[in-house]
């Protein structure tokens, strides 16, 4: 009976193929099984469907007549009713723009708020000069799927970002959070409460909804600088990147660390934190020029295997990008900041053009584009999400920074279906 079907969870022997995300399952898992009236010719679901692992191949055969099915593990579908409805109502890109105050070196100089904010939109109040030298105003406008003002908390900024992505990593999503912008513009001071704050929901989750199923949390924290690793969890080790034969990405040597209280998760934060490229403050800051990539990962030992290595079901990574400026630090008299800058531009147009192949299902990704793309490879195949939090300043001194910020959300979220591509 289809009321059966359409929870797994209750009759966890009768599979509901509509609702059910075959994408990443581990081949190794699958069995070749029949499924007594699975498809009838009345369904109202689709059949199953799915792909390998790595995303070419489909490796699900449905048989209509016979019911006949290649499908994962029993044991893992009994405790794994993908709901497919949970997973598709959260967008696949979500693009935010968080304005912060103007700090007191911006009162004092008495640069002015130019970003007037409206529910998902602003203004930018440009200022500029006529050949007779009289100012005038330009006005830019953008929408975006959320803009959140200087009197926006961490605590809303979690709600609308990251918070909605939590359930579906241990419905086998991948979901990464960045947070983009000129340095000094709140990437830092938005993005290092999230990781925290989405720990407390997943903790939550593994001890209550998902008690006793084997699920493990871990956490790892790394920085890409100047196109090398470090491992910002074990002294800043340099660190190697690794593709095995399945085309995954293995980063030689990182430190996983499984936590399961908030306390050991916030300690490692902290300490990671404390390991990131630090120098002067200001404009040089070293951090300005590197990635900081924190990712906390589900896994999950299934039942009768413990002597293996637990699997990966989700991952939820958290990154807080070079400044945007440092892209065009091109024309520096430095080589080494001329380098450094070369390779953040590199690494912040692969990162769009990734964004945009993966909103358009394209098969090919341009992952290799840069260091940052090749790390964050498998979170852009199978299921997966992207919020982007771009971060402005109002300030009128920050104008062009700011427009640059802006235009770069715009074209990652005009990318995004049902939003027609602008000229
Ligand atoms: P970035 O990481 O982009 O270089 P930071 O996060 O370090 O910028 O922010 C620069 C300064 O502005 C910090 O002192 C930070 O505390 C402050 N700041 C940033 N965003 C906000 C905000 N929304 N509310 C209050 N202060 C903020
Ligand atoms: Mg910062």
């Amino acid at each position: 009976p289809s009321s059966q079907r359409k929870n797994g969870e209750e009759s966890p022997n009768v599979f509901s193929p509509g609702l059910l995300d075959l994408q990443s399952f581990d081949t190794e898992l699958l069995s070749e099984m029949t499924v007594p009236g699975l498809y009838d010719s009345s369904s109202l679901f689709h059949p199953v469907r799915g792909r390998s692992f790595d995303g070419s191949e489909p490796f699900i055969s449905t048989n209509k007549q016979t019911g006949r099915a290649v499908l994962p593990d029993n044991n893992l579908l009994k405790s794994f009713p993908a709901d497919k409805e949970k997973t598709s109502s959260v967008a696949k890109i979500k693009v935010v723009v968080r304005k912060r105050p103007l700090n007191k070196k911006e009162l004092a100089k008495n640069e002015e708020d130019i970003i007037e904010t409206y529910s998902n939109a602003l203004t930018v109040h440009e200022t500029k000069l006529k050949v007779d030298l009289t100012e005038y105003v330009e006005k830019h406008e953008f929408v975006f799927d959320a803009v959140l003002n200087e009197e926006v908390s961490n605590d809303e900024v979690y709600r609308e970002t990251v918070e909605p992505i939590v359930p579906i990593i241990f419905e086998r999503t991948k979901a990464t959070c960045f947070a983009y912008g000129q340095t000094g513009s709140g990437k830092t001071y938005t993005m290092n409460p999230l990781p925290l704050k989405a720990s407390r929901d997943i903790l939550r989750l593994m001890h209550h909804t998902y008690r006793n199923q084997g699920f493990q949390l871990f956490v790892s924290f790394f920085e890409i600088y100047g196109g090398k690793l470090f491992d910002l969890l074990s002294d800043r080790k340099k660190l190697c990147m690794r593709e095995d034969g399945k085309q995954q990405v293995c980063i030689v040597g990182l430190q996983e660390y499984e936590v399961s209280d908030v306390e050991s998760i916030k300690d490692l934060i902290e300490k990671g934190n404390a390991t990131r490229s630090t120098g002067t403050t200001g404009a040089n800051e070293e951090s300005s020029r590197s990635h900081a990539i924190l990712q906390l990962a589900i896994k999950r030992s299934i039942d009768g295997t413990e002597s293996k290595p637990p699997r990966l079901v989700g991952k939820l990574s958290f990154i807080d990008l070079a400044g945007s400026e440092r892209g065009a630090d091109t024309t520096d008299n430095d080589k080494q900041t001329r380098m450094e800058g070369a390779e953040i531009n590199k690494s912040l147009l692969a990162l769009k053009e990734c964004i945009r192949a993966l909103d358009n299902d394209k098969s090919h990704i341009p992952f290799r584009g840069s260091k940052l793309t090749e790390v964050l490879r498998d979170s852009f195949v199978g299921n997966s999400r992207t919020v982007m939090i771009s971060c402005i300043s109002p300030s009128s001194g920050s104008c062009e920074h700011t427009l640059n910020t802006l235009r770069y959300a715009d074209r990652v979220k005009s990318l995004s279906k049902g939003n027609a591509p602008k000229k």
